[in-house]
């Protein structure tokens, strides 16, 4: 596989590594033959129409295969395609959910890039001994109950542009779709 160059910042979820080992293992098909007469279900986390056979998860791993294959064109989002996807499936534990959060406005409302996000996180953690988990430990029940206006299904895979510009749209939705958990008073 060529050099790979991705933006992981802080909360680099353990899927990242075994999607590329993955990708570097089979051939990629990003070619799906849909039939007209396939019946769609909802994702019941996050609330995705998808179609029969299709999950999340699946479409999730077709967006990192493109990411990790096209680093500057699709990858340039994977930074937000890997903390939207999972703040919306709620796989984050309640703290580690609430600071990729606030790591997903910084990177939107602040303009701040991947690898200022690394610097800054790796001198927070610095000396640090991390005890907790990322994924593990008791998640934040209100998640589960957002209605989530975009979801991972709405982000068009077919060219690079749009597929950066649904990303951000699907990041910013997010942000305004779990105000409330942040600000219970609004
Ligand atoms: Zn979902």
């Amino acid at each position: 596989m060529a050099k790979l160059k991705m933006n992981c910042a802080f909360i680099r979820p353990i899927v990242c590594g075994t999607i590329a080992d993955r990708v570097g293992k089979r051939p990629l098909n990003t070619c799906h033959t849909i039939g007209v007469a396939q019946m769609s279900h909802k994702c019941p986390q996050c609330g995705a129409e998808l179609l029969a056979e299709e999950t999340c998860r699946a479409r999730f791993d077709l967006c990192l295969a493109l990411e990790y294959e096209n680093p500057t064109a699709y990858g340039a989002v994977h930074h937000l395609t890997v903390t939207c996807y999972m703040l919306q499936h709620n796989m984050y534990s309640g703290d580690v959910w609430l600071e990729a959060r606030n790591m997903l406005a910084q990177f939107l409302h602040e303009g701040v890039a991947p690898a200022e996000m690394r610097r800054r996180n790796r001198q927070k953690y610095a000396g640090e001994r991390r005890q907790w988990s990322v994924t593990k430990g008791e998640k934040l029940s209100e998640v589960d109950a957002i209605v989530w206006s975009r979801t991972i299904a709405d982000v068009r895979l077919d060219d690079p542009d749009a597929y950066c510009a649904d990303v951000e749209r699907w990041a910013a939705s997010i942000l305004a779709d779990s105000q409330a958990i942040i600000y219970p008073g609004l």
